[in-house]
């Protein structure tokens, strides 16, 4: 075990070496823990918490199909993480992590190289294509704020496509949206576009688009979609999708996606312009080649202390933790709720380990979910309670906009989303740094998809 900080300060006239701690990635598991240590470590200012990320900004993934939507601003749900970390002791680096070397405790970011005393890993996961990626020619992912505005824009472009195309089957292409997984965030996405493209956009285009010329599918290659909630409550948002107009093709396969035409194994092909992949996640190549115990989705195995089973000093939070759930005895899901309550016990041990107290075993009941369908709609499942409509859509709103770590946000937030139900969503188009824009406006051309 290296110098814990009482061991550095007691070494006499010799300068004190600060205890360093970094954190990777400022997402929900690395931003919370970081925030937690500084809480717990607050009389100890010799240890240095430092947080890297590639970007300046901590990003609320649960609303980012809103900015994907008009419905919120990108900024609304992007928080500074300098703003957040500023009254505390927390120091940001801005840069992306390109090595991390475990042996000689250091950090490799395109800006310097960081020694480390204790090592959190929370880099979070990137889209998985299933090794599709050759055979989906430009499909969308929802990763990112600039996959949000990417969404946006080219909703918008679809339209002011359609409105003074003539030829039938190129409008149809033009004004089919098609989300590809039954998860949460595609089931969230595909009724928000529903919602965007038939009472918003509609209003803009109207004169010369009509509502049923609109389609907006949803691709689930199993039988049900939103596997995480209870089967009654899955029916139920099945039910309510093919409600609003949305097509739900289950047990339907994707195997390519090109020349705008979705081909799916027994079934006729479809023509659109719109393909978002929304059909799972992996482990960062980063994450997954370090040389530690790992599950076969290549999580990090962790303890119950959430330290890394076959190294010290290593501790694991958010989507590259493989921690066991002792109530249900498989791994806790990838969620916001799982990483900020591991961020919260990690923390919590690493400063027990540096001040040599007893550490924690991270162990929780998972509440349960939410799930928004689009029209002012949601279904909220939480233990034996479950709540679904308007109320739901109020509840899953508060809960959220209550999680935005900076409260002028919340507010903001709060009169955006309230105000949508009365006034109109946004139709502008967001701007986009100029290669980007290139790549999008381009959407005919050849190439595999986007990240
Ligand atoms: C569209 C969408 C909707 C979602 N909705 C919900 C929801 O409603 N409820 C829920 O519980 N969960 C939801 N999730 C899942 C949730 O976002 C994740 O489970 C959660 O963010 C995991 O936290 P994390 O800290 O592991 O990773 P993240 O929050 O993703 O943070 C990882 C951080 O690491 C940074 N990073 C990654 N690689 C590098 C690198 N090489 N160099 C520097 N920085 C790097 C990233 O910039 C990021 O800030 C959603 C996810 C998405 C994409």
């Amino acid at each position: 075990m290296s110098a814990s900080v009482s061991d550095s300060t007691a070494r006499g006239t010799e300068p004190v070496r600060p205890y360093r701690i970094l954190v990777l990635g400022a997402g929900f598991g690395g931003l919370y823990t970081a925030v937690y240590l500084a809480r717990y470590l607050r009389n100890h200012p010799n240890v240095w918490i430092t947080v890297i990320d590639r970007r300046n900004y901590f990003l609320f993934t649960p609303m980012l199909h809103s900015t994907a939507t008009g419905a919120l601003e990108p900024r609304y749900i992007a928080h500074s993480v300098r703003k957040i970390f500023r009254k505390t002791r927390i120091h940001a680096h801005i840069g992306e992590v390109l090595g991390i070397d475990l042996e000689n405790r250091s950090v490799s970011t395109v800006h310097r190289t960081m020694q480390f005393d204790e090592l959190v890993l929370s880099l979070g996961s990137e889209t998985n294509f299933y090794g599709m990626e050759a055979r989906l020619e430009n499909a969308f992912t929802l990763k990112s704020l600039k996959d949000a505005a990417a969404i946006n824009n080219h909703l918008i472009r679809m339209f002011e496509k359609a409105y003074w195309e003539e030829d039938p089957q190129v409008r149809s292409a033009a004004l089919t949206f098609v989300v590809v997984g039954g998860g949460p965030t595609g089931v969230e996405l595909a009724g928000e576009i529903h919602e965007y493209a038939n009472r918003e956009l509609l209003r803009d285009f109207g004169r010369r688009i009509r509502k049923e010329e609109i389609r907006v599918i949803l691709v689930e290659a199993t039988r049900r979609i939103l596997p995480s909630l209870p089967e009654n409550l899955s029916d139920e948002a099945l039910e309510r999708l093919k409600k609003i107009g949305i097509e739900v093709f289950l047990e339907a396969r994707l195997s390519g996606y090109r020349n705008h035409v979705m081909e799916i194994e027994g079934r006729l092909p479809v023509r659109t312009e719109t393909l978002v992949w929304a059909a799972g996640v992996r482990t960062s190549p980063l994450i997954s080649s370090l040389p530690l115990a790992r599950d076969p989705q290549g999580r990090i195995k962790v303890k119950g202390t959430l330290e890394s089973l076959s190294m010290d000093h290593v501790w694991v939070v958010g989507d590259n933790a493989s921690c066991l759930n002792p109530y249900e005895g498989k791994p806790y899901p990838p969620t916001a709720q799982t990483a900020v309550r591991q961020a919260k016990v990690a923390a919590y041990n690493i400063a027990a380990r540096i001040l040599r107290k007893p550490e924690k075993i991270f162990s929780h009941h998972h509440i349960g979910g939410f799930v928004s369908i689009g029209n002012n709609y949601a279904l909220l499942s939480a233990k034996q309670f479950t709540l679904s409509g308007i109320l739901g859509w109020f509840l899953w709103n508060l809960v959220y906009i209550h999680k935005l770590p900076i409260i002028r946000y919340r507010l903001f937030s709060t009169f955006g989303l309230f105000l949508k139900v009365f006034f109109e969503r946004a139709t502008t188009e967001i701007d986009l740094c100029p290669e980007y824009e290139e790549s999008s406006r381009n959407a005919a051309g050849s190439g595999s998809a986007r990240e």
